[in-house]
């Protein structure tokens, strides 16, 4: 079928004519559809039957421009192929984290996926200090395994690279190499920033090392093809309840450095740690909740390190380090400590890859709405000032980092700076 864009009535009918739904949605019951809209770039619908409200589906249909925008932005619909497929690895290897995918017609670019209607977007309930007590063991699960079965340590040299083409991914990647590793740290006309932090913008943009650091990060984002990664794990694009969590969105895949799926996490968790010190103003309820955060944080290193160890001496099948690489007297230690170097370089890149995703929401074209729904400017300014000087710190010091401690250690020094 020729593309068409969908919508509440045709995308009925038009899922009427998909063999891959017959069980899932059975042609005879009669279907409701709504656009739900919160998201940027695409089109997303829920279709549910009248009679029987199981029967329900997500469709996502991407736009040949970004929604948000609007025509004058085009922007290539391949990007439902390269979610749709990584989604459907996700179904593989780490099926309980992710959306079931139904169908796809890349035709009309189309993703037909379970409906989580039982799961919340993550970032709300963080600002109303929701607690999601098996969070970090779920998020530490998918990353490890994702991330190692995606990687070199896993799959044959053949495999990767057949991978790696398979994602290249080029329109969505030169997105985020402007807007996360260039464009927010000098003139571009898109740039965004609170005014009373204009001083602090000046400061970044003349900041020859920092920005030597953060180019060398974006040489590893450009070149350091290490797994395959969603590209976009913001607390957006997690969806859960207390018992389940789920990663959809993964637009942005490619095969890039491990590092930047968990840096994404761990610092959108930051930034809401940040934005409470203006959103909860009761002292004991707000350290209470930052403690929570910061527990979290720690968790979620901590789990992905072990279980990705774990996997790497239980699996090690890829080409890159292969066991018999190291039969020889001692290879058991000398193997243990390539890990446990190979663990301590990807922490070292998610503090600089996280600091710089710090940096990059203070000045550069989106924000999040932890941070932008603090209305009174001053205390968003005080806020923002602190995400920047930590950001700063976790690029500069990240290789004096061989624990996740010591970056939460960094992080409570600079709130204690911060008078509210
Ligand atoms: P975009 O790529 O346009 O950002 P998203 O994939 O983030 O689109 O989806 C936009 C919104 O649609 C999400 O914020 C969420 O509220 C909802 N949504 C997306 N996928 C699902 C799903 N599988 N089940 C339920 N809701 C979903
Ligand atoms: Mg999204």
């Amino acid at each position: 079928m020729a593309y068409k864009e969908l919508d509440t009535k045709s995308v009925v009918e038009y899922l009427k004519t998909r063999p891959a739904l017959a069980e899932v949605l059975p042609v005879n019951d009669e279907y409701e559809a709504s656009e739900i809209g919160d998201g940027n770039l695409n089109m997303v619908f829920i279709i549910q039957s009248k009679t029987v409200p199981e029967r329900t589906v997500i469709v996502k249909q991407a736009l040949p421009y970004l929604r948000v925008v609007g025509e004058s932005w085009p922007l290539t619909r391949d990007r439902i192929i390269y979610e749709t497929e990584a989604l459907k690895i996700y179904n593989e290897i780490a099926p309980e984290f992710s959306p079931i995918v139904y169908d796809n017609d890349y035709d009309m670019s189309v993703a037909v996926m379970e409906n989580l209607n039982q799961h919340e977007i993550m970032r709300k309930p963080l600002v109303s200090r929701e607690r999601f007590p098996k969070f970090a063991e779920h998020i530490s699960s998918f990353l490890a395994n994702v991330l190692f079965k995606t990687s070199d340590l896993y799959l044959s040299s053949k495999d990767k690279k057949a991978l790696q083409e398979k994602f290249m991914n080029p329109e969505l990647r030169k997105l985020q190499e402007d807007f996360v590793y260039t464009n927010p740290f000098m003139e571009a006309e898109e740039n965004n920033w609170n005014p009373l932090i204009d001083d602090l913008a000046k400061d970044v943009r003349s900041d020859g090392k920092l920005k030597q650091e953060i180019n060398k990060l974006k040489i590893d984002y450009v070149l350091k093809a290490q797994a395959l990664l969603h590209a976009d794990l913001h607390t957006g694009s997690i969806m859960l309840n207390k018992e389940e969590t789920k990663v959809i969105d993964p637009e942005f895949a490619f095969v890039g450095p491990m590092a930047y799926d968990i840096a994404a996490v761990i610092q959108n968790l930051i930034l809401n740690y940040a934005s409470h010190f203006a959103h909860t103003k009761d002292t004991a309820q707000r350290e209470s909740y930052q403690d929570y955060l910061l527990e979290t944080i720690q968790d979620i290193w901590n789990g992905f390190a072990f279980k990705f160890d774990q996997l790497w001496q239980a699996e090690n099948q890829g080409d890159l380090s292969p066991n018999s690489y190291w039969d020889f007297e001692g290879g058991e230690e000398a193997f243990a400590e390539f890990r446990k170097d190979y663990l301590q370089n990807v922490l070292q890149d998610v503090a600089g890859i996280g600091g710089t995703k710090m940096l990059r929401r203070m000045f550069g074209i989106v924000t999040v709405w932890d941070i932008s729904s603090i209305e009174d400017e001053h205390e968003r300014a005080k806020v923002e000032r602190f995400i920047v000087n930590l950001g700063r710190r976790w690029i500069m010091e990240r290789k004096s980092i061989s624990s996740i401690e010591q970056l939460i250690a960094m992080t409570k020094e600079e709130a204690a700076k911060l008078e509210f």
